[in-house]
């Protein structure tokens, strides 16, 4: 099966969905290279063979370790909002199965990402280095100390949900940087948050829309 009809039905799901939440993230529509992006990517590619039916759907699945690949709409919701180019070095917490690093890897130069469960890290890295994405370098590690060896970053993506913003992370944004990042108590209600730091290093933060994410875990993966 190619696809190739419902992944042009997804796009037309992102534009309706970016349409009705207008008046919250204050964007009429995304960015045609983040769109571009969402279209190229395929989403089959990264969900368990059992879902492979449900790829197009825009929402969350499930893809073991109890986490989830995030709802297509709200990945190019974040990503749209990094506002990159083809310059930009990004760090991404949260690999998850790789998809969003997939999509960064579309548009930046260089994509670190952090994944806390090594299972799930070693088959992100396979899975992007067969599908040919070799912008794109995993760690296994705690997302919440961030990449000191490669900071600052232009932009930085967590995708699970932080009761507040790491330290560690708003220390490695480059001035000019962008981070996304759902801020909130897991299982509650989140705020997906816009942090910009000004050439002067001073931040402003913007709620940017109600989000639900699994959490950003403290500390090591003890199985
Ligand atoms: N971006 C992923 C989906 C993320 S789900 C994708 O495109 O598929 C959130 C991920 O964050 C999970 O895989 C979870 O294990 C990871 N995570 C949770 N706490 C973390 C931490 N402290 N450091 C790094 N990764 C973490």
């Amino acid at each position: 099966m190619s696809f190739e009809r419902e992944r042009r039905q997804l796009l037309a799901d992102i534009e309706a969905e970016v349409a009705f939440t207008r008046e919250m993230t204050g964007r009429d529509h995304l960015d045609a290279k983040v769109m571009r992006a969402m279209y190229r990517v395929h989403r089959e590619d990264f969900v368990p063979d059992d879902l492979r039916h449900a790829s197009y759907r825009d929402s969350p699945l499930p893809v073991g370790y109890g986490q989830t690949i995030s709802q297509p709409y709200i990945v190019a919701l974040m990503t749209d909002l990094l506002e990159l180019d083809a310059n930009s070095i990004v760090l991404e917490i949260g690999t998850g199965t790789g998809y969003q690093a997939a999509i960064l890897a579309q548009l930046a130069n260089r994509v670190y990402s952090i994944e806390r469960i090594p299972e799930l890290a070693q088959a992100a890295r396979q899975r992007l280095a067969r599908l040919g994405y070799d912008k794109v370098e995993i760690r296994c590690g705690d997302g919440n100390l961030g990449w000191r060896e490669n900071a600052p970053f232009d932009a930085i993506i967590v995708t699970a949900a932080a009761p507040s913003i790491p330290a560690a992370l708003l220390e490695q944004l480059k001035p000019g940087g962008r981070m996304a990042i759902p801020v909130g108590l897991p299982r509650m209600h989140q705020d997906l948050m816009l942090i910009s730091r000004d050439h002067r290093g001073a931040t402003e933060s913007r709620k940017i829309l109600g989000v639900a994410f699994v959490p950003l875990i403290e500390g090591c993966w003890t199985g």
